[in-house]
């Protein structure tokens, strides 16, 4: 029998356990597609110092590389904390199908772990935010996708 959708959940949240006990941070993540769990992962900002590494963005790496394609379709994410703007951004580059969190932001914000300050960001629009985007083209250039669009044949 197929474990349920609770059952991945847990061995998500067991990930973040083991993480802390080990120096990480409390996130854990499970990439599962019919029914069989694909990649695993934890966050892994505090031994890395890389601060892309979260459990998502991880079990999203890993996956893509044990199936050898960038698409997830048919995916599903098992995410002990609520994902960030940028695991969910992946997850909508890869199509992935759904994602559940078992801790949610406002759970964490004591605790200096909830994303929802990006999120508030984000809802601005790119030239709203704190960082604002702005074009910046140097006055020669031009035809970069042109030549990427000759490069496909
Ligand atoms: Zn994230």
């Amino acid at each position: 029998m197929e474990p349920s959708a609770e059952e991945f959940m847990r061995e998500a949240v067991a990930l973040a356990r083991a993480n802390v006990k080990a120096g990480g941070r409390p996130f854990g993540a499970l990439l599962v597609r019919d029914g069989r769990v694909i990649a695993r992962a934890v966050n892994e900002v505090n031994q890395t110092k890389d601060p892309t590494a979260h459990a998502e963005l991880l079990a999203i790496r890993r996956a893509s590389q044990s199936l050898g394609s960038a698409s997830l379709s048919g995916c599903i994410i098992y995410a002990s904390g609520h994902p960030c703007p940028m695991c969910l951004a992946a997850m909508h580059l890869c199509g992935i199908q759904g994602a559940y969190f078992a801790y949610t932001n406002e759970e964490g914000e004591a605790f200096g772990l909830s994303t929802a300050p990006i999120y508030a960001q984000l809802a601005r629009g790119p030239q709203a935010q704190s960082i604002a985007l702005r074009p910046l083209r140097p006055s020669d250039e031009h035809g970069l996708y042109e030549e990427w669009k000759r490069q496909q044949g």
